[in-house]
């Protein structure tokens, strides 16, 4: 491939899923690691950085860069070894979470972490490390990769395990390092498709810590609504559930017993109710939207437990498609900060007051517990999450950024963590105070190792300086 084959022709423009940061770049798609080689070879020979890209579910600017070769590897997805006894799986990294469990569900076996949505790639996933609603006893998608395939920006094509130390920086490297080609999973042997789902009206913030900790030691999965527009004593208030795997019987492990219904409520066809939400897309709709749900979850079910499929619990925002295009015309941001358990009490109470004061509350607000991990660019901590979906207008998005600037504050100084997959607002100085000067110093060095021209990049790398990471331990 030479350099010419970088052609305007290739130029395509691109956006996180949020749809706020969009990037006009040369997409290539390969479908081999020769291929992938190749790119690698031409873009460096044109002296164009590359922007590694998987299923396009960061929800912020990961995954474009401006007038970069984007190296999308989501036609590298075979599945290429199968062990039915031991469930571990060997794929390519543009396999997707989906892929996975179909693939495997009827052999009682689903994947160990999986995120909100089952469209991720496991590159993608991998780059960021996902978590999923057990990462509080099961940790990170990383902690059950047994070894993976890499591809630097000299083309070097090697191997590395968790004996390795440059793993720990792949995996959450945010496509920094190198292209992750191939995985070796292991995945989780079950033997019901169902899970079993307690559910509890939650009055408040208070509340919802009380239910995370009386479930943490016994539940398979946690997770927590919260509404987030009430204030005084219901601040905080929302819905909590925890699940245990179920038993049986068979059939529950078919995939056609996973698939979503292609309606809502047996009556709205799927495909339309962005629309719909489109309409309540407002501060009085979402307010009004989220009042109906607390209260539902206070008449109906509260401190009682139901069966539900493992695709229907663990990808709640998959049974509406385009659900984001109700953000249209501009988009939306997702902010989620990870605080340890002794300091997120207040932080939450302080992030819900802020957002309340300035009236941009979080259309959806979700909570999650974490324990930490040895990953270089981690996330997680030994505490909690909170994720607020912010939309974002011409009108309002320099007030959503300021607020994220001053929360941003408020979870640095408790000893907070952010996650680079949600994220659109952080500044160098932030990324430098969370990941400690440690981890970056390692963190250049293994770039300057795997990619000492820096040609791995993306709006995200350039923005938070990760991009040339000895630049910012000099800088900001
Ligand atoms: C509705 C929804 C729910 C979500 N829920 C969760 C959740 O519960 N938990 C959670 O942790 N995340 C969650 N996410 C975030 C999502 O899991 C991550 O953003 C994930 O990284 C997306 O994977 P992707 O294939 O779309 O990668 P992209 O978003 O396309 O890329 C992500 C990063 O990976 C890099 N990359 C892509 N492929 C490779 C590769 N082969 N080798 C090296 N680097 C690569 C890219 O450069 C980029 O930096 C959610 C996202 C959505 C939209």
């Amino acid at each position: 491939m030479s350099a010419t084959i970088i052609s305007p022709e290739r130029m395509t423009r691109l956006t996180g899923f949020g749809m706020l940061s969009a990037g006009d770049g040369y997409l290539f798609r390969p479908i081999s690691v020769e291929d992938v080689q190749d790119v690698i070879r031409a873009a460096s020979d044109a002296g164009f950085k590359i922007t590694q890209r998987g299923s396009g579910r960061s929800y912020g600017d990961a995954n474009v860069g401006h007038e970069t070769v984007i190296l999308d590897m989501t036609r590298m997805k075979r599945i290429l070894h199968w062990d039915r006894h031991t469930g571990v799986l060997e794929c390519e990294a543009g396999a997707t979470i989906e892929t996975l469990w179909r693939f495997a569900i009827e052999e009682g076996y689903w994947p160990p972490v999986v995120s909100g949505t089952m469209y991720p790639t496991l590159g993608g996933a991998l780059a960021m490390n996902i978590h999923g609603k057990n990462n509080f006893c099961q940790g990170t998608l990383g902690e059950h990769v047994l070894e993976i395939e890499v591809v630097d920006a000299q083309g070097a094509v090697f191997n590395l395990t968790p004996k390795d130390e440059l793993f720990y920086a792949v995996i959450s490297g945010a496509g920094l390092m190198g292209v992750v080609t191939k995985v070796k999973l292991q995945m989780k042997k079950i033997h019901s498709g169902d899970l079993k789902v307690f559910a509890r009206s939650i009055p408040n913030l208070e509340a919802q810590f009380e239910a995370f900790e009386q479930f943490e030691h016994e539940a398979d999965y946690m997770v927590s609504w919260i509404d987030c527009f009430p204030g005084g004593k219901q601040t905080g208030r929302g819905l909590f559930h925890a699940a245990w795997y179920a038993d049986g019987p068979i059939s529950t492990l078919r995939p056609e017993h996973q698939d979503l219904p292609d309606t809502v409520l047996g009556l709205l066809p799927k495909s339309v109710v962005w629309r719909a939400l489109k309409i309540f897309s407002t501060r009085f709709g979402m307010r009004s939207i989220n009042t109906a749900k607390f209260y539902a979850s206070k008449y109906l079910g509260n401190e009682a437990t139901h069966t539900q499929s493992l695709v229907a619990f663990s990808f709640l925002l998959d049974y509406v498609p385009n659900w984001r295009w109700a953000y249209k015309p501009c988009g939306f941001i997702q902010y989620q900060s990870f605080v340890p358990k002794e300091h997120a009490p207040l932080v939450f109470q302080k992030q819900l007051e802020l957002q309340q004061a300035a009236e941009i509350e979080s259309y959806l607000g979700v909570m999650k517990r974490h324990r930490p991990d040895k990953f270089l660019l981690s996330h997680a901590v030994d505490g909690y999450s909170l994720a607020l979906d912010f939309k974002v207008t011409e009108d309002t998005k320099q007030k959503v950024w300021d607020l994220a600037h001053r929360m941003n504050d408020i979870v640095l100084d408790a000893g907070g963590r952010f996650y680079l997959a949600k994220d659109s607002t952080l500044r160098p100085s932030d990324v430098k105070r969370y990941l400690g000067e440690n981890a970056l110093r390692k963190f250049a060095k293994f770039r300057d190792e795997m990619d000492p021209n820096k040609i791995f990049t993306s709006s995200l790398a350039e923005r938070t300086g990760l991009a040339d990471p000895q630049s910012l331990l000099a800088n900001s």
